[in-house]
């Protein structure tokens, strides 16, 4: 079978500073790999610290002098919306550069490219929408709330669904009147660098978005301890995390974390077990399983564990692995060859920790590329470190309960508290154990659908602060309370004895 290649894929990517393209000033360079076939398929420069000075000087000016800081609400409102319009309006061929970069299959990157539109439209609306608070003391005074954005805003990014989670902090950041610098993950650079001349065609000033591409250490590194970058919004790694908290602390800033996860879904025997079995199918396997919020450990009533165990195994042999340009792929290419040996590491260790009931290997007719077929592990001990580690990829284990009170212990045993997934038609029990998770997001009888108002974060070591409608706006805005006296001051009078 052929590869499919997107029109007008480039072969060199190149940092944007200041409305222009740009190498690297020193000219450093890394290659960027097909997922498919392993091949460098681009050169991307590669930034450092010079390159960060002069993207964070073109965003400080862009902040300083103006317009887009000032300028009122609706009128940015309205180049967000032009922005959701042109990436509507290409979303096939945004979604197929991002499927040839990541391995994402066609399918989902198309929701993906959507969302992205979608946060932008969403945005636009929250910026014209918010009202701040005004307190007037009658007759004497009033005090009010100033909200200003915060400065240059440095976004960093992982490789998972790289275009939508680009925009999740682009939007926002915008709406607020920030400037920004993005650092996009050097595995999948390509998507990052569509976003210019899209902002150029919707209308937003010269100086307010720059991208420097880079390796993490370096470029993100830079960008983190830059003095003149009061915040960072990060998605990545919880190791990643806590470097880059460190070196915040030097500068005091601001600071959002989205971090790892290994969150639960649990099943208990009165759940509609069909649709159980569908969502937490789709919540591990969907986006190759590369997916900060998967149910990669299901917890199940013993009652019910040996049916969930087949009838689950059954299913996961049957997902589509394949070319992820295939429209019926289900699961496609893992996004880079290291990526695929630390998750096919875990497979192996999986073997000796628990029961493979589904996958273990690679699809037997996919001898080239990171392929993986799903993989299920039954009967895991929750010391086990398939159970407590994050594998990122499709791989999920299955262990039993015995009661509410140890489906909860189990559900809590990790040191990561980003999502959880409820099972169970008693309502009383389902708000109870939801409640009781250690998760910033609980899914009862439901899987990955949410309202964007509502707020998106992990606790424990799955993230810092949250994010969603307003709490994105007041991250990336500051408030300062103004207070005016109205008729004659009456300050007590010192040094007048
Ligand atoms: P990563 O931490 O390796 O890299 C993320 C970004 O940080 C990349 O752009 C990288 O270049 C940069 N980086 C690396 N070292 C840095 C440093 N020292 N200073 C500054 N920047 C640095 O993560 P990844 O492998 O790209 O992404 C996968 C991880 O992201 C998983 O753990 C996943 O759970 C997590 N994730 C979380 C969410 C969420 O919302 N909680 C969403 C998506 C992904």
């Amino acid at each position: 079978m052929t590869h499919f290649v997107p029109d007008n894929l480039p072969d060199h990517l190149q940092h944007y500073i200041d409305g222009e393209f740009r190498d690297s000033i020193g000219g450093a360079t890394f290659e960027v790999l097909d997922p498919v076939t392993n091949t460098a398929y681009a050169t991307a420069a590669a930034g450092q610290k010079e390159d960060i000075d002069l993207a964070v000087a073109a965003a400080t000016r862009a902040f300083k002098e103006g317009p887009w800081p000032t300028m009122k609400p609706r009128e940015r409102a309205r180049v967000l919306n032009n922005i959701a319009d042109a990436v509507e309006g290409q979303d096939r061929a945004l979604a197929e550069m991002e499927t040839f970069d990541t391995g994402l299959p066609i399918s989902q990157a198309l929701g993906q490219a959507r969302r992205a539109a979608e946060n932008f439209r969403f945005f636009a609306d929250v910026i014209v929408s918010l009202t701040d608070d005004a307190f007037k003391v009658p007759g004497s005074q009033i005090n009010y709330v100033n909200r200003k954005p915060v400065g240059v805003a440095g976004l960093i990014t992982p490789w998972n669904t790289p275009f939508m989670l680009e925009s999740w902090k682009l939007a926002p950041a915008l709406a607020s009147g920030c400037t920004v610098v993005l650092k996009p993950a050097e595995f999948t650079p390509l998507s990052a660098s569509l976003w210019a001349k899209i902002f150029e065609d919707a209308g937003l000033p010269k100086g307010v978005f720059n991208l420097v591409g880079g390796i993490g250490e370096e470029a993100g590194a830079a960008l983190v301890a830059h003095p003149d970058v009061p915040l960072i919004s990060f998605t990545g790694e919880t190791t990643t995390g806590q470097v880059i908290y460190r070196s915040c602390a030097d500068n005091l800033k601001s600071m959002s974390m989205e971090l790892g996860g290994k969150s639960p879904v649990v099943v208990f025997d009165d759940a509609d077990l069909d649709a159980a079995i569908d969502s937490a199918l789709f919540g591990v396997f969907s986006l190759n399983g590369e997916r900060c919020t998967a149910g990669s450990r299901i917890l199940v009533d013993r009652n019910i564990y040996d049916e969930f165990c087949v009838r689950y195994a059954e299913r996961a042999d049957r997902i589509v692995v394949g070319d992820p340009h295939d429209a019926d792929t289900e699961v496609g290419a893992l996004v880079h060859p290291e990526h695929y040996a630390k998750v096919m590491s875990y497979v192996e260790l999986g073997k000796q920790e628990g029961r493979l009931i589904a996958g273990g290997a690679r699809p037997e007719d996919l001898p080239e590329g990171n392929y993986v077929r799903p993989t299920v592990f039954a009967d895991v001990k929750p010391d086990a470190r398939v159970f407590q580690e994050e594998i990122f990829g499709p791989v999920v284990t299955i262990t039993p309960f015995d009661s509410e009170t140890e489906a909860l212990d189990l559900a809590n045993n990790v040191k990561y508290g980003l999502a959880a997934y409820v099972w169970t038609n008693d309502l009383q029990r389902g708000h109870r154990v939801s409640q009781g998770i250690e998760a910033g997001m609980v899914w009862m009888n439901s899987h990955n659908v949410r309202d964007l108002r509502t707020p998106f974060g992990g606790v424990k070591a799955s993230g810092l602060g949250q994010e969603g409608g307003q709490r994105s706006i007041n991250f990336y805005t500051e408030e300062q309370a103004v207070h005016l006296t109205l008729g004659a001051v009456h300050t007590p009078k010192f040094g007048a004895k």
